[in-house]
């Protein structure tokens, strides 16, 4: 079975030296009292939760799935899932970062993004269960009204109530705008809302003991297409005036998904037949209400794709320390032995290697970005919160993408590294792999995220968002331009920031002749600029890594070996990337449709 141990002292280095987390957020009233040792200890506590409470189910989860009973309706996860789920919620933990003003803790959405990390290291499937509540307080929390608000967030916040997305239909996935599930307005100011939804993470269990479900759906007068969608609430218990459960609400799970991964989170086809909801924001701009839950959830997926590369780079690491196979071609190195432990050979060392840096570059950049979201959710300077809200917007297509991409390179590599025994169950290397694999699929495909990224939030806006980014890399790259020991890291990101500006310029030349070049580009053109935010953290802390080498500290030295690696190994894939997005449309499109 594998083990895990919460990377606190990595976390550490990206909050307190890399990022000084602490500064930035006691600029903002809401956290003018935050200190190191608070978010260390929260951090601390809550790992011990995901090693010794969750951690321990997720072989056994994936094993035993989730039980449908097709009278009842009720769904039953795996054995161990609702006591851990107690423990959860009695610790307080559902409510790290939600606002005080409906019981929430109040602290910076990097303290719950760090425990989310942990979490899906531990169990991915476990964690979506109260993962998808916080889209749905965050929604909520942006979009309802004052009732809704007094009779939802304070149960999705203590964890009593969990939350679902109810987007997917059979016919409609990518495009919203196709969704047929109906509301049909009633006398009292309520929805009697009927449908049949597909995928529902997390749409029936019993862990909680109601379930917020958010539904989209269309009013009979609505116009077609994505226009023309709402957004409900409807609970699976009605709520009494009191706040007490009343009737069970007509939105049932008729089936389970039989699935390649997550096995123990319930992914329920959803009946709605009349059940009753309550719309939230407009009538027709469900989807702008929607986004803010989608764009929670997609910084999560790609959190879950964090969390599963870290927790399969530690297992293969201890795994090639203690596997002997073969002599290393350079002669023996534990001559004591039989055979040399794996971890002589130089490719298992790539395969580490590359799930170490994509973890720990993950880690930077999304931490970086949930200290953007704090500022943007909390600075009392509106340019300030604007800019944030842009760079967030920017860089969360690249989190959800770029992290889930390299969370499927970076479980198979560790798979890998456990040669046949990768592939047995026991070992849990297989199950990471099956379970990453959704991530890039669902909350929008990658492809996706990738025209969100070049067609709307860098073309949409001439570069400008992009540019103000860059900016923060240039200025880096210029203070650390005359020091010698950075060249290694400083050459290769300013050659590369210097691409994506040319790189971005031509695609969007090109896009004005045919839009579907962006189409043709996208994919390629999110790597590159994955690996220039990649590149940028990993230069920054290897400056400090270099600094602090002689502290004496194997963490710095670790920090700049793994750095050095990127740059030497990882990052020269941004060549050939560039070299495909510039061959642009032709080669894609010139085939007749009939010779496929
Ligand atoms: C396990 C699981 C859990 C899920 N959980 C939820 C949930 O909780 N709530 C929910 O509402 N949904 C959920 N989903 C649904 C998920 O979000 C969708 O499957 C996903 O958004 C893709 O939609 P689709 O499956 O209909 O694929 P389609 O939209 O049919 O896409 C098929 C392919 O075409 C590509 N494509 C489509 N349009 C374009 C385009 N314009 N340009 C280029 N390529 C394009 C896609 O990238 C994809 O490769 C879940 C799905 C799974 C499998």
């Amino acid at each position: 079975m594998p083990t895990y141990t919460p990377p606190l002292r990595d976390m550490q280095f990206v909050m307190h030296e890399l990022l000084n987390v602490v500064d930035e957020l006691k600029m903002l009233p809401a956290h003018a009292d935050i200190d190191a040792d608070t978010i260390n200890a929260v951090l601390e506590e809550g790992g011990k939760f995901c090693a010794e409470v969750i951690a321990p189910l997720n072989l056994s989860g994936d094993a035993e799935g989730c039980k449908l009973d097709k009278t009842t309706h009720e769904v039953t996860p795996p054995k161990g899932f609702k006591e851990a789920y107690k423990q959860y919620v009695e610790g307080g933990w559902p409510a790290l970062s939600c606002d005080p003003a409906y019981g929430g803790q109040g602290l910076p959405v990097l303290v719950n993004q760090g425990m989310y990390e942990m979490m899906n290291s531990a169990n991915q499937a476990w964690t979506m269960y109260p993962g998808l509540s916080h889209g749905a307080y965050e929604a909520l929390h942006a979009h309802g009204t004052p009732e809704q608000k007094s009779t939802y967030l304070t149960k999705l916040t203590s964890g009593e109530w969990t939350g679902t997305m109810c987007l997917t239909e059979p016919h409609c996935g990518t495009d919203l705008g196709l969704l047929r599930t109906k509301a049909e307005p009633q006398a009292d100011g309520t929805y009697k809302i009927t449908g049949a939804k597909i995928f529902i993470s997390a749409g029936e269990h019993d862990l909680a003991a109601n379930i917020v479900h958010l539904v989209l759906a269309r009013l009979p007068d609505a116009p077609a297409g994505s226009k023309g969608i709402s957004l409900f609430i409807v609970p699976k218990f009605l709520v009494n005036a009191d706040g007490t459960l009343g009737a069970r609400n007509g939105i049932f799970c008729a089936g389970l998904e039989h699935k390649m991964g997550i096995h123990a989170n319930s992914t329920c086809q959803m009946v709605l037949e009349g059940a009753i909801g309550t719309m939230v924001g407009e009538p027709n701009k469900g989807l702008a209400a929607m986004f803010v839950m989608m764009n929670a959830a997609r910084l999560g997926v790609g959190n879950q794709s964090l969390g599963l590369t870290e927790v399969a780079y530690q297992n293969a690491a201890a795994y090639a320390k203690d596997r002997i196979q073969m002599r290393a071609l350079s002669g023996p190195k534990a001559p004591d032995k039989a055979a040399d432990p794996i971890i002589v050979h130089p490719d298992v060392r790539k395969m580490l290697l590359t799930a170490r840096a994509y973890a720990e570059g993950g880690r930077a950049l999304s931490t970086y970005v949930a200290l953007q979201l704090d500022k943007a959710l909390s600075s009392d300077d509106e340019d300030e919160r604007k800019e944030c809200e842009a760079e967030v917007a920017l860089l969360t297509p690249i989190i959800k993408a770029f992290l889930t991409d390299n969370g499927w390179i970076a479980t198979s590599h560790c798979m890998q590294v456990f040669g046949g025994h990768g592939f047995i169950h026991e070992w849990g290397m297989e199950q990471f792999v099956r379970d990453a694999r959704i991530n890039m699929i669902y909350e929008g495909t990658n492809t996706i995220q990738s025209l969100d990224l070049l067609g709307r939030k860098v073309l949409g806006n001439n570069g400008a968002t992009l540019k103000k980014f860059g900016k923060k890399i240039a200025s880096f790259v210029e203070e650390e331009g005359t020091s010698e020991a950075m060249q290694e890291f400083i050459n290769p990101l300013a050659d590369l920031g210097d691409k994506v500006t040319k790189l971005t310029t031509e695609i969007g030349m090109k896009a004005f002749q045919n839009p579907d070049e962006v189409g043709a580009a996208a994919v390629d053109y999110l790597r590159v600029v994955g690996h220039l935010c990649f590149a940028y953290f990993f230069a920054r802390s290897a400056k400090i890594a270099l600094e602090k080498q002689g502290s004496g500290d194997p963490f710095y030295t670790a920090k700049l070996h793994t750095a050095r690696f990127y740059f030497a190994k990882l990052l020269p894939e941004t060549a050939s990337l560039i070299r495909t997005a510039r061959a642009g449309l032709q080669p894609l499109m010139a085939m007749d449709e009939a010779l496929f």
